[in-house]
């Protein structure tokens, strides 16, 4: 008998912290947050993050801005 479940179950460990992902891609998305590359941080609190637009989209939380009727945010960071 073949067990098709330990080959469907396929997973990849992080090296760092032993989380746990079904797709490559997945593992490299999570791995920034081991190596730090999130140049863009919240002026109000510590969320930080990789893309600009994902901060943008932050900053929307604070503001209060109903996010479905913005089409884009521009943020002056003074
Ligand atoms: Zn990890
Ligand atoms: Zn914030």
């Amino acid at each position: 008998m073949k067990n098709l479940s330990s080959v469907l179950n396929v997973t990849i460990n992080c090296s760092e912290c032993g989380n746990r992902f079904k797709r490559k891609y997945s593992l490299a998305t999570h791995m920034s947050t081991h190596t730090g590359e999130k140049p863009f941080h919240c002026s109000k609190c510590d969320y930080k993050c990789a893309a600009k637009s994902n901060l943008a989209k932050h900053m929307l939380t604070h503001t209060g801005e109903n996010l479905s009727s913005v089409p884009y945010v521009t943020i002056n960071v003074l």
